[in-house]
């Protein structure tokens, strides 16, 4: 009987979702699986950003930014929902370093949400997570681009394309290397296994962080030669270098 009883009060209460950040208990606005007290946490980029590349512009920078005009992506849009500092620097850490997929799959509802009624997010018909080589993929055991895409294509209602393009080249931290050497080090690095999926298509790049760019314009620029229209990308956060910030 008094099971029977605490099954109905979890029928008609259930128990409310923590946090996927900090534990807490919360009242969950869907799909968002982290609690208002993380929320107010990260450091979401506001406007005014670049329209090139999404980046904050701070301190009499002008469109396009200072890095926008020094260097030519493959992707035509860049678009970030954090800076990759503080909060969000921990959590993107912890998503990709501590074995946390649920933290990487929390971290894709955000971005779920930030994309609903994004009107640079319109055309996009396909979403495509930029991908591990498979010997960082065995080590990781999840990709956490991937599973942060996951909860944003659902939004969108579009196609997840998990196989489409591939690492072929096993690239070196970036964050060690300079950055001309990063730009080496991502040369070549994707290949599209199959064309006909991406040609013609206006498809979404999505990573967790974009530092320099270089990564996802050398996969943007794999799907242009597999015959993409057009490349966008998305990232959960964006750095902004010291350097951007004092001029
Ligand atoms: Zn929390
Ligand atoms: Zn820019």
């Amino acid at each position: 009987m008094r099971t029977l009883v605490q099954s109905l009060l979890k029928l008609f209460y259930p128990p409310l979702p923590s946090c996927v950040a900090c534990g807490t208990t919360f009242t969950s606005i869907y799909p968002l699986a982290f609690c208002q007290g993380c929320l107010d946490r990260i450091p979401f980029v506001t406007k005014p950003v670049c329209s090139r590349c999404g980046r904050p512009l701070r301190g009499g920078d002008h469109e396009p930014c200072h890095e926008c005009q020094s260097e030519m992506y493959y992707f035509e849009q860049a678009m970030a929902v954090a800076v990759y500092d503080g909060y969000m620097r921990e959590l993107l850490h912890s998503a990709k370093y501590d074995f946390r997929p649920d933290l990487a799959r929390g971290l894709g509802t955000i971005l779920a949400v930030w994309a609903e009624n994004e009107i640079r997010l319109e055309g996009i018909e396909a979403v495509i997570p930029v991908p591990l080589h498979p010997e960082k993929l065995a080590v990781r055991g999840y990709n956490q681009a991937k599973l942060m895409a996951e909860p944003l294509a659902a939004v969108l209602r579009r196609p997840l394309y998990t196989g489409v393009l591939q690492r072929v080249k096993p690239t070196v931290s970036q964050s060690k290397l300079s950055r001309r050497a990063r730009k080496e080090n991502t040369r070549n690095a994707f290949a599209v296994v199959d064309c006909p999926a991406v040609a013609g298509k206006e498809v979404l790049l999505v990573d967790d962080i974009r530092t320099t760019g270089y990564t996802l314009s050398a996969a943007a620029r794999a799907l242009l030669i597999a015959g993409a229209r057009r490349v966008k990308a998305l990232t959960m956060a964006v750095g902004v270098t010291t350097e951007r910030w004092q001029g």
